[in-house]
């Protein structure tokens, strides 16, 4: 198997909390900027855009890199925490 990215982060396992999801993007008309880059920005792809324009997330296979919560910190759009124990992504190292 070939080294890339996308195959290292194949690796990683998530368990899935169901129903409670441990970041919310809190509801809006039209998104900021900086919401708007997460579409972008989020490693995992866990940011999307519906067809309204809003910024949607489903958290599932989220490396809690913290970005969105940092990018989004001035706006208030992100409710951001880490998962409950046991739940959430699992690294595989090496
Ligand atoms: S913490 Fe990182 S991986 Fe998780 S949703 Fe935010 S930007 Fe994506």
């Amino acid at each position: 198997m070939s080294d890339t990215i996308e195959n290292r982060l194949f690796q990683n396992r998530y368990i899935v909390d169901t129903g409670q999801p441990h970041i919310r993007v809190t509801p809006h008309e039209t998104p900021s900027e900086a919401l708007q880059s997460m579409v972008h920005v989020c490693p995992a792809g866990c940011y999307s855009k519906n067809e309204h324009g809003q910024v949607e997330i489903v958290a599932d296979g989220c490396m809690e890199c913290g970005t969105c919560r940092v990018v989004c910190q001035d706006t208030g759009e992100i409710e951001w925490s880490y998962p409950r124990g046991g739940f959430g992504v699992l690294f595989k190292f090496g």
